[in-house]
């Protein structure tokens, strides 16, 4: 089955690739059984949900007693859901989503809205000129999706799962954690006899997750990564993007260690102005020339900004950015 790898008894993982830049490869789970489940739904064009077909079959051939039936992405962001609507109509799968998720997934206007800044994000994070000029990538940005994606919506579902439920499949007893932080409607699963914890997009192995607005939070994000690291016996993470993690409570501290970096890089440049800083100013300090890592890293520091002023460490007055009452070393 060649791209369908069994990675632990009865846990398969199918890695469905993109050419490079235009996006990310991601992992599809499938944990068989006679009520079987695929963690993360993946890409919904063709090719990735042919090869999500293939690994299905192929797994149903080795055991007879094998039925995969189910599905349940992780989070609702494009390379996680988009697979859904497909898998589905081709393979008869039933679609478990949280109610957060089905909110966000019933529609293309259900789906944009929750992408919306606030309009104080705007004023603060953007001039007019930019936001203008941003439209066109906007465009791009939405066809490439439709495109390459194979984003498709769904105006229902079969199962509504609540974190704190347990699905019990061949064995293995995995409990839904709502893990907020990277996207807000995450959730992880997490079997602890075995210790085995399916993170999504929460714990990668060699990179670091993406954060952006709005629908990131750093505190969130911390919490998670801290709840992670208290899961008694845990042993094993498989990710949504990368390989397996053997090491998962030092990938996590060093995961947690790296955001407390950058968070006080961000207030140390706020720190070293007298007069405050805007918010451009501050994302060209930390990426003086690259357009494209400022663009797609333009988020984390947002997110980073907004957990500094939540905690008033900082303050914006209009669009600059000051230091607030409280002292860095309160986080
Ligand atoms: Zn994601």
């Amino acid at each position: 089955m060649g791209t369908c790898e069994e990675i632990y008894p009865g846990i398969f993982k199918i890695v469905q690739s993109k050419p490079r830049r235009i996006a990310p490869p991601v992992n599809v789970y499938i944990i068989a059984g006679d009520d079987g489940l695929i963690f993360d739904a993946g890409y919904g064009d063709d090719t990735s949900i042919h090869l999500v077909g293939d690994a299905i079959n192929s797994i149903q051939n080795r055991n007879k007693n094998w039925r995969i039936l189910r599905v349940l992405p992780s989070h609702s962001h494009p390379d996680h859901f988009s697979g859904l609507k497909q898998l589905k109509s081709h393979y008869g799968l039933k679609v478990m989503l949280t109610e957060q998720m089905a909110s966000v997934l019933s529609n293309k206007h259900a789906y944009r809205n929750s992408y919306k800044l606030s309009t104080l994000q705007k004023y603060r994070y953007s001039t007019v000129f930019e936001r203008i000029s941003e439209l066109p990538l906007q465009v791009v940005f939405r066809t490439m999706y439709k495109k390459v994606y194979g984003i498709a919506f769904l105006q229902s579902h079969d199962t509504t799962v609540r974190p704190g439920e347990t699905i019990a499949i061949n064995g293995y007893n995995f409990t839904i954690i709502h893990g907020p932080g990277h996207c807000n409607d995450h959730i992880m699963l997490y079997d602890n006899k075995e210790g085995i914890l399916f993170a999504g997009d929460n714990i990668l192995r060699s990179i670091y997750t993406w954060l952006g607005p709005p629908r990131s939070n750093l505190q969130e994000y911390f919490d998670t990564l801290e709840a992670c690291l208290c899961l008694p016996n845990l042993k094993l993470i498989l990710s949504a993007h990368g390989s397996t993690i053997h090491n998962p409570k030092e990938r996590i501290k060093e995961i947690i260690e790296y955001r407390k970096l950058r968070t006080r890089q961000v207030y140390s440049l706020v720190a070293n102005e007298t007069h405050g800083i805007t918010f451009a100013r501050l994302l060209n300090s930390i990426y003086p020339r690259s357009l494209e890592r400022r663009w797609l890293a333009k988020g984390w520091i947002i997110v980073t900004l907004e957990y500094l002023v939540n905690n008033n460490i900082l303050t914006f007055e209009g669009r600059k950015i000051k230091l607030g009452a409280n002292d860095i070393n309160t986080v």
